[in-house]
């Protein structure tokens, strides 16, 4: 090869060189989402990574790779690309509802675990300052917990009833799939312990759990009126670990908003059911949600790292 083909090969290696960190440079600077937990506590950070899981560190750095990654740097470990940060988290997580449940079961009390969709904690406080929760705001106040990561139904109920992130129980979006862990269900079979699930038209989680469905029979645009009665025959003879799933509040938070009127009035006909599900049941009670919602135009949405969407209340009466 000729010296004059050496210098042209050096012009275009160079040449590509530029031009591909003009490209990186002509993007924008990747940044992490970070959302305030709580003002007044120091309790460090809670992590989302990539692939689902969430982990918590005291200390970390946030910087930009030459590839602009997103490189956190914690004391035992780094995090590329991270979905998002909660600073000063709260010590609660919907993945402890597992051990609360295993706890109830260990002193053999039967569980009731209330599951009203969509109640995020903002809305949950905000509820009660406006009186839709009558009932609700009379028990102790709910501890602020994290859910996980996408803030979806499906993603998010699972890890309530496994104990475990999303990176752990494979289950990442709506893609029905066989789930590899134990639920809380499975452990309360495996110990001769029965449990049900009262659900809206289908099953969330494909599992073994016995699951009675609902659908809107006298067609009032909700199942939860079903699902209540259901639930209040179940209660007569319940199992040791009950599960009632209500829809409505995340349903009218879609179509109207979740501080719409239409979103709380019926938030408050959930308060009724649960004041009357919890005095027909001695037991413990977990009243709890899934994910929160914000607001998009004149309806509702879920699934981003807000903190509307990512804080949960955990209620519990014993
Ligand atoms: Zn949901
Ligand atoms: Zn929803």
């Amino acid at each position: 090869m000729g010296k004059k083909y050496l210098v042209l090969l050096f012009i275009i290696i160079l040449l590509v060189c530029v031009v591909s960190l003009t490209f990186i440079y002509s993007k924008d600077v990747r940044e992490v989402q970070i959302i305030k937990g709580s003002e007044d506590k120091t309790n460090g950070y809670a992590i989302y990574t990539e692939d689902g899981d969430v982990l918590y560190t005291e200390n970390l750095e946030v910087s930009n790779s030459i590839l602009n990654n997103v490189i956190v740097k914690c004391n035992d470990f780094t995090v590329k690309n991270p979905i998002g940060i909660v600073d000063n988290p709260p010590n609660k997580s919907i993945t402890d509802i597992k051990d609360m449940v295993l706890k109830s079961l260990e002193s053999n009390d039967s569980i009731l675990i209330i599951y009203i969709d969509g109640l995020g904690y903002e809305l949950y406080e905000e509820s009660i300052n406006l009186g839709y929760l009558p009932y609700i705001s009379t028990l102790e106040k709910g501890a602020k917990a994290l859910t996980v990561y996408p803030s979806i139904t499906d993603v998010t109920f699972t890890s309530m009833v496994t104990g475990e992130t999303p990176k752990y129980t494979g289950i990442h979006s709506r893609d029905k799939k066989k789930l590899e862990v134990d639920t809380i269900f499975d452990i309360a079979s495996q110990q001769g312990k029965s449990s049900k699930i009262i659900e809206g038209n289908m099953r969330i989680v494909i599992d073994e759990v016995e699951t009675v469905l609902n659908i809107d029979e006298n067609k009032n645009d909700t199942i939860d009126d079903e699902i209540y009665e259901t639930a209040m025959i179940e209660l007569e003879n319940p199992t040791d670990v009950l599960l009632v799933h209500f829809h409505s509040y995340d349903d009218f938070g879609h179509k109207y908003g979740p501080d719409s009127t239409q979103a709380l009035k019926q938030l408050k006909v959930l308060d009724s059911y649960v004041e009357n599900m919890v005095s027909k049941f001695s037991g413990k009670v977990i009243i709890t949600s899934d994910h929160g919602m914000h607001n998009v135009g004149n309806g509702g949405e879920h699934g981003t790292f807000l903190s509307l969407d990512m804080f949960i209340p955990i209620i519990v009466k014993e």
